[in-house]
């Protein structure tokens, strides 16, 4: 099989009620960007790539694309199945540029597992569940009474985890929805608080320091390794690292040196579906629990982090997080991928198991081939 036509769709995703906050600022939309595979046997695979912010992580929508009219005339010819081949072409095409990779990587399994009349979870080792657990993540800079009230419906709905986000306001206010909400749910969920890189140092040790008794972990809280790894020892709880770990590379470093006790990590950010299932088998060789998600992006990233999460051993399975909830509408007529209960049933059927109707995305914005 080979790669005839690549077509690249800029999409923008609707937040339901422009209503979610991130200590990086208010997230209206979402610009995304859905690339298509076409075979030579006319088969089709989809991949995506959905930069919450320009000021999230070092990529930008502009600039996914950019890097995949960089790649796709490279790409034309080779056979998608080998999926070791196609990544080695890619970073002969280009350094960096995970996301990129990402979208073209997701394609790939999508039209690999079609070819093979497989799940794309078959292709990443093998299912262990078809309804793989989701957690809730607050909006930050809420009132502490509705944190702790949408807390609590979260819990009542069936989230099995929580995952506050603080910083952005101070520090005392954290802290008290951190003890309100484990007062309230702390029987029925796990808890993590996520700084998203936007503590100091210094609120990190307080916020630790003053919940000794208060089971979380602490997800990212500042900017860089360097910083955490600065007051790992001094700090009550088990930390996870997010946005420091951008490929395999770090993940390895991170655990080498013993910064942190698991990941939340995102697909597109480590470039794709097969770096991610590497990231997964290097986290079970040391018992590191983790999440499989991304940053948002629509149904078809949805289903990529479903698919992996969905072969993550369960006692190391943070979960996976997807934008549904937070998002008008789905790519896919019959519903595509959702939360239901605080858990994601993985799509059925060859490949993704999503059927997205490409007219929501209008002409192509790049063709090659
Ligand atoms: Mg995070």
């Amino acid at each position: 099989m080979k790669i005839t036509e690549i077509a690249v769709f800029d999409h923008v995703l609707p937040v339901k009620n422009s209503s979610f906050r991130m200590p990086i600022g208010q997230i209206t939309e979402v610009p995304t960007t859905l690339v298509r595979i076409t075979a030579d046997n006319g088969l089709v695979g989809w991949g995506e790539t959905s930069p919450i912010s320009p000021i999230y992580q070092p990529h930008h929508a502009a600039g996914d694309r950019a890097a995949l009219s960089e790649l796709a005339p490279g790409l034309l010819g080779v056979d998608p199945t080998h999926i070791v081949s196609l990544h080695r072409r890619m970073h002969g095409l280009l350094d960096g540029h995970h996301p990129a990779k990402a979208a073209i990587d997701i394609a790939a399994h999508d039209l690999t597992g079609k070819h093979y009349g497989v799940p794309v979870s078959t292709l990443l080792g093998g299912a262990l569940t078809d309804r793989v657990p989701s957690y809730y993540a607050t909006s930050a800079g809420e009132t502490v009474d509705h944190m702790v009230d949408k807390a609590e419906a979260a819990a009542e709905e069936g989230y099995p985890r929580l995952q506050l986000k603080v910083g952005g306001r101070p520090i005392e206010e954290d802290i008290e929805v951190i003890r309100k909400v484990w007062e309230r749910v702390g029987n029925r969920v796990r808890l993590a608080v996520d700084g998203n890189r936007g503590l100091t140092t210094r609120d990190t040790l307080r916020l630790s320091r003053e919940c000794p008794d208060i089971p979380f972990v602490i997800e990212q809280p500042c900017r860089t390794i360097e910083e955490i790894a600065s007051i790992r020892s001094q700090l009550h709880h088990a930390v996870y690292l997010d946005e420091a770990t951008r490929d395999v590379s770090t993940v390895l470093d991170a655990i080498g040196r013993g910064i942190c006790d698991g990941f939340g990590m995102k697909v597109t950010r480590v470039g794709g579906l097969h770096q991610m299932a590497l990231v997964r088998d290097i986290c079970e060789i040391r018992s590191m629990p983790h999440t499989s998600d991304d940053e948002w992006g629509g149904d078809i990233i949805a289903a990529a982090c479903v698919h992996l999460a969905s072969t993550v051993q369960p006692r190391l399975n943070e979960g996976a997080w997807i934008a549904q909830p937070y998002l008008d509408g789905s790519y896919d007529p019959d519903g595509g991928v959702r939360v239901e209960g605080g858990h994601i049933a993985v799509p059925q059927g060859p490949g993704l198991g999503v059927h997205p109707d490409a007219t929501l995305f209008g002409e192509p914005s790049a063709t090659f081939g």
